[in-house]
């Protein structure tokens, strides 16, 4: 398993933070990531260390908020939470869409 795709991801959000900040400086940087976002948090944390080397931002924290995972049945319209893709609803349907839990945001940006 490799850490590209936790790269990639914190490569456009390390870019969007420093395109928004001007010249302020970066404390932390919040991200909001769904359980069923399908991404490693400590190789998102490592990322970020190596992306804002030599940026603006270089120093900055970085914090994570993970979401629970939320789906809502189309069979019998309930929302409850979804341990894992593919578990079925407790009608017994597998029609569910994820609701919450699949995101990564850029939530916040913390300056000094
Ligand atoms: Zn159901």
């Amino acid at each position: 398993m490799t850490a590209v795709h936790e790269l990639a991801l914190i490569e456009s959000v390390v870019d969007e933070v420093v395109a928004r900040i001007g010249d302020q400086r970066v404390a932390i940087v919040r991200l909001e990531i769904g359980a069923l976002a399908g991404v490693s948090v400590e190789a998102l944390r490592t990322g970020f260390d190596v992306c804002i080397e030599g940026t603006p931002i270089a120093g900055a924290s970085l914090d994570v908020v993970e979401v629970a995972a939320v789906a809502r049945c189309r069979s019998c319209g309930s929302e409850a939470a979804l341990a894992a893709y593919g578990a079925p609803c407790a009608c017994g349907g597998f029609d569910r869409e994820l609701i919450a839990g699949g995101e990564l945001l850029l939530k916040e940006v913390e300056v000094y």
